[in-house]
């Protein structure tokens, strides 16, 4: 009774428009869609996800085109769950999709450094929130169904990179922020390197047991806090 009545509440608060309204049908499948999409919300909100913009974000974003066709159901795409997109990867679970995007403070306009652009739905959360995004993966064919999940949903502020993420993206150096989806033994060098000063970078680190990282630079200086535990996919090298 209560879960029905949060989701009402989060679903008159959400409007339907949107890339969710404009990836046609309307059908049934898509509304069955969106009323999980908007539980999924709503469960963000319990676990204390308040950045309105993110949780608009999220509320928009239809997660399971992200997720390829054969590991999609209705039970699992909007569940706060990992879930399999191919390859030996997964989709973070939502909430710490949310977390670590309300951790990055994005404003409209950042310039975003992801590493890991596994689905391409956190670089779709990062568009949302108004960044250009820069999104680096290492598997060809993860890059190519990121590209055409990104590009029937609209999503044209976020340039894919099929390379080794440990190298960055130099061209498009410094970035506003930094968002590593994959887990390093450290925190690479070469990425510290890419962040602007007065930006914020966050990545999982370890093997095994794992913590993340938030890493700021101000005034010259790197200041680092260890947060969450986590577990995430190795960061692998090329
Ligand atoms: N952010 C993704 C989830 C990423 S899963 C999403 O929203 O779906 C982690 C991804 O990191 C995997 O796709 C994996 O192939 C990729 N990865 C691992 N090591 C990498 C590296 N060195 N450079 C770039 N991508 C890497």
């Amino acid at each position: 009774m209560v879960r029905a009545m949060l989701i009402m509440a989060v679903a008159s608060m959400i409007p339907f428009t949107s890339k969710a309204g404009q990836g046609g049908g309307k059908s049934a499948e898509d509304a069955g869609w969106a009323v999980q999409r908007q539980a999924m919300v709503a469960q963000l909100k319990v676990y204390h996800i308040t950045n309105t913009c993110v949780l608009m974000a999220m509320g928009r974003i239809r997660r399971h085109v992200f997720i390829p066709a054969t590991y999609r159901d209705v039970n699992n795409a909007y569940a706060d769950a990992p879930c399999p997109i191919g390859c030996g990867q997964t989709i973070s679970q939502p909430y710490i999709v949310a977390y670590m995007t309300e951790k990055l403070a994005i404003k409209p306009g950042d310039k975003v450094l992801e590493i890991g652009t596994g689905s391409g739905y956190q670089a779709a959360v990062l568009a949302e929130c108004g960044a250009d995004v820069y999104t680096i993966e290492i598997i060809p064919e993860l890059a190519r169904h990121a590209r055409a999940a990104l590009d029937a949903e609209g999503y044209r502020r976020v340039h894919i990179l099929t390379s080794d993420g440990y190298k960055g993206w130099p061209e498009y150096s410094p970035f506003d922020a930094i968002i590593v989806t994959c887990a390093p033994d450290e925190v690479p060098r070469s990425l510290v390197d890419q962040l602007k000063e007065g930006g914020c970078l966050i990545v999982p680190v370890g093997r095994g047991s794992q913590r993340l990282v938030i890493l700021r630079k101000q005034r010259g200086q790197v200041e680092q806090e260890e947060d969450l535990p986590v577990r995430f996919v190795p960061m692998v090298r090329e």
